[in-house]
């Protein structure tokens, strides 16, 4: 999939609505659609990267951002425990293929996952 047809990049570009929580420069917070937790964020590059497997040594500093914001949101929300998740490619549960962190928190959450 390309950025054209990617749904997170038409939520970057407003094109699709969504519920923001935090913008910037480089990235987007937003609540998930069909939330697993009470507290179900998604913290995403505006540049489309497709998971993980793109994130390299000259781009690096946007997973440091994503988990930076991840923790700012945590102190903002006053959330004691969390999870970030990265889900990469299908066998993982990815099903969208634009970067994006999960923020999970609000409930008791089970190790190993399912
Ligand atoms: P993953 O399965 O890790 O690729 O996560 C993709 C997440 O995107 C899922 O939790 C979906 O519920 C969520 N999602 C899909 N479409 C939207 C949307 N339009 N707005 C907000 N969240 C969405
Ligand atoms: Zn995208």
């Amino acid at each position: 999939m390309n950025s054209d047809s990617c749904i997170f990049c038409k939520i970057v570009n407003k094109e699709i609505p969504s519920e923001i929580v935090h913008e910037d420069d480089e990235l987007l917070a937003f609540r998930d659609i069909s939330p697993q937790a009470p507290v179900h964020l998604l913290i995403i590059p505006k540049q489309h990267i497709k998971s993980t497997e793109e994130i390299n040594d000259s781009n690096c500093h946007i997973a440091g951002k994503i988990i930076s914001l991840a923790s700012s949101l945590g102190r903002k929300l006053k959330l004691n425990s969390y999870r970030l998740v990265f889900n990469t490619n299908e066998s993982a549960g990815q099903t969208v293929f634009h970067l994006h962190c999960h923020l999970l928190a609000g409930r008791q959450m089970n190790w190993p996952p399912g």
